[in-house]
């Protein structure tokens, strides 16, 4: 067995001896909110939010961008679930500032294998030869942090199967510093412009 699987499931025994209460959690999230986060490993939403299971639904992906499965999620979570504020948080010093659609098209056209990062460049060890199949995706990597979490706010806020009555917030959590920085422009675009239980008129 590898060492992280034995690691998962070592701590796994733990957790699950000392599982009690949580066995009677219901389903819908207790405080209605949804996060859509980065991946990225230094972010804990469970720590940086102050989230314990049953509070929220979680959606993370490289960029915590508005995906279209990130969008099924959302809707899931408020028409099925009842989550009515729904929170977009990218960070700095984020993976996907350091690509473009073009990088990572080459990257994976010359190899699969993990690329190295010398701070500024990504480059492959070896040129093995890799797949074109990276040039037909769009990777919806960031050039501008603030209008990344616009574009991600506007797309969901704008999305047919989104109910008005929803708010939509926008922060970048700063990972120098560890606070969440509200993106002002995204929250604008995000209020709720009929009350919860309302009506669009
Ligand atoms: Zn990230």
């Amino acid at each position: 067995m590898s060492q992280a699987k034995r690691e998962i499931l070592d701590a796994n025994e733990s957790y699950a001896a000392t599982f009690g209460a949580k066995v009677k959690l219901p389903t819908p999230p207790s405080r209605k909110i949804f996060l859509l986060t980065c991946m990225d490993a230094r972010l804990d939403p469970a720590k940086f939010a102050g989230l314990a299971e049953g509070d929220a639904h979680v959606f993370r992906n490289a960029g915590g961008r508005a995906t279209d499965d990130a969008i099924r999620s959302l809707v899931i979570s408020h028409k099925l679930l009842g989550t009515n504020e729904w929170f977009v948080i990218h960070h700095t010093e984020c993976g996907m500032q350091s690509i473009d659609d073009k990088i990572m098209g080459t990257l994976l056209e010359s190899s699969l294998a993990t690329a190295d990062f010398d701070g500024k460049n990504w480059s492959n060890a070896k040129n093995e030869g890799g797949s074109s199949e990276g040039h037909f995706i769009k990777w919806l990597t960031i050039s501008e942090p603030n209008a990344a979490v616009v574009e991600d706010v506007r797309r969901i806020r704008n999305h047919a199967l989104v109910p008005s009555n929803v708010t939509i917030y926008g922060f970048i959590l700063d990972l120098k510093t560890g606070k969440l920085i509200e993106v002002e422009e995204a929250s604008e675009i995000g209020k709720a412009t009929t009350a919860c239980g309302q009506r669009r008129s």
